[in-house]
């Protein structure tokens, strides 16, 4: 009989590992069970819609560096299967891709679909089969895996790749735990900050290009681009923020105060001589004229009024303590975060399976030969950018040439 794959979940990692799992290993039956009615579900809603397929850091030191959980196993992984080989793999099958000027790689069609449909042309070419709405309960090792779904039929294989993507709650994984594999809890990442009632969100849609954020009494501080929106703050800072945060943000049950550096890290000292600069060279000029930085008017306007400061009043009038006041607000501005909100719907889960019981190497278990694990399922998490899909591609593409060199070396 026909050695079989049995991979659980039709996320992008469990579909690129059935297709190249079919195509390296001509003989293996290859089936996908999938809970729900749809396969790939989240590749369609990713990026907007337009899936956001790899990011062109092209090393892979960098590249791991966008883990908060996973660095050095994502690290071993990608000396094996990177964003240079996505894309090419991609390329190959017709799917032309390309760059955005912040690193973030699209198929040039902009739309997810053309990645569903060369994903599922493959699956078709290789014969790989597809049990939907079909939900997995329980793996039991006998001679051969044996999966209980849940109307309590089973299936047997002889490899299963797991590819069940993050859960929220830890007893969505009660089931992998009953295999004996440690479960490190599971909180959200990738958010934005909501700042109930402050008057900042009357600026809605305005967007600093280079800012600096602290989260008080923590040595967590990113740099970035940052939103504001009607329920708080936003913007690839916010995120990376709410990234490397995750698991001390949640501690915090997501009430903690930030410290906002507008002019990125301007010191005191350096924003002092500008303002002097600004009282010698423009001391009649009205303040609520022009704003001397790299900001959006409306947000200068706002610190203007924030502080009261009137509307003709000019660069040589402005008072010592009315500098003190602006200085704080532009380099050390502080505002309460209390919760958080979906960035566009896009999460990924900080947590899962403990990577100290998975081969980087083979994503096998070290638990028991046979099992495997694929994306996000595994405690491995990245920033916004098109690392999360590049680490399902990665793990996905591992267990297939895994599974095909075992069965080199049996036959
Ligand atoms: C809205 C949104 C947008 C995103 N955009 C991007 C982006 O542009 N770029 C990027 O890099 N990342 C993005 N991400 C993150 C990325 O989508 C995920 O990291 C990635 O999809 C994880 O793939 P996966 O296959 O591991 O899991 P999933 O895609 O979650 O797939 C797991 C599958 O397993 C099935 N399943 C679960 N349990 C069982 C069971 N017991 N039996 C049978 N089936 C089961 C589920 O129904 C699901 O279909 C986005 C996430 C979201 C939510």
């Amino acid at each position: 009989m026909n050695p079989h794959l049995i991979i659980i979940g039709g996320g992008a990692a469990g579909i690129f590992c059935a297709v190249n799992a079919a195509r390296l290993c001509p003989g293996l039956k290859v089936t996908v069970i999938e809970k729900s009615a749809k396969l790939l579900a989240k590749v369609k809603v990713s990026g907007g819609g337009r899936c956001n397929v790899t990011h062109d850091l092209f090393e892979a030191d960098a590249f791991s560096r966008q883990y908060p959980r996973g660095e050095r196993f994502v690290r071993k992984a990608f000396y094996q299967f990177f964003a240079t080989d996505t894309i090419q793999w991609f390329e190959e099958r017709g799917v032309s891709l390309h760059n955005e000027s912040d690193g973030r790689i699209f198929p040039t069609t902009n739309d997810s679909q053309t990645i569903i449909d060369c994903l599922l042309k493959e699956a078709n070419k290789f014969d790989v089969s597809f049990l939907m709405q079909t939900e997995v309960k329980n793996i039991v090792r006998h001679e051969q895996w044996q999966l209980t779904l849940k109307d309590n039929d089973t299936l047997n294989a002889d490899f299963i790749c797991i590819a069940t993507g993050g859960s929220p709650k830890k007893d969505g994984y009660n089931w992998l735990a009953s295999l004996g594999h440690s479960i490190i809890d599971p909180v959200p990442s990738l958010f934005t900050f909501q700042l109930p009632d402050h008057p900042i969100r009357s600026l809605m849609g305005v967007s600093v290009k280079n800012v600096s954020v602290k989260i008080m009494g923590e040595k967590l501080k990113e740099n970035g681009p940052l939103l504001i929106t009607h329920w708080g703050f936003s913007g690839p800072v916010i995120l990376r923020l709410s990234a490397w945060g995750a698991r001390m943000l949640q501690e915090k049950q997501y009430h903690f105060t930030i410290v906002v550096n507008w002019l990125q890290d301007m010191k005191e000292e350096q924003l002092k001589s500008l303002f002097l600069q600004q009282r010698q060279e423009n001391g009649a000029k009205k303040i609520h004229s022009g704003c001397p930085f790299e900001l959006p008017s409306r947000l200068w306007i706002y610190f203007l009024n924030t502080i009261g400061i009137e509307e003709d009043l000019r660069w040589a009038d402005l008072t010592i303590k009315q500098q003190q006041a602006l200085t704080q607000l532009l380099i050390a501005g502080e505002y309460i975060v209390a919760g958080k909100t979906t960035f566009k719907e896009e999460f990924v889960t900080a947590g899962g399976i403990d990577l100290r019981q998975i081969n980087p190497a083979t994503m096998e278990s070290k638990l028991h030969e046979g099992l495997f694990f694929a994306g996000e399922v595994m405690d491995v998490d990245g920033i916004t950018g098109g690392f999360n899909f590049q680490h399902a591609w990665t793990s996905g593409m591992i267990v297939a040439a895994s599974v095909a060199a075992r069965l080199n070396t049996t036959a």
